[in-house]
């Protein structure tokens, strides 16, 4: 199913909203790091989630 997720880069502290099936690397709109990876048609999130949005 898919999803939006709140999450914030461990490395500035920046909250942004992701989605679940990203189709490429999603990197923080601020630092540049990477925060998803697409993983087998999901996304591995490599930072912390705070909420998931429906
Ligand atoms: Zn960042």
């Amino acid at each position: 199913m898919s999803k939006f997720l709140r999450i914030k880069c461990e490395d500035c502290g920046n909250e942004q909203v992701i989605f679940n099936r990203p189709a490429s690397v999603v990197r923080c709109l601020v630092c540049g790091k990477t925060v998803e990876e697409p993983k087998g048609g999901k996304g591995l999130v490599k930072t912390r989630i705070l909420e998931v949005l429906e």
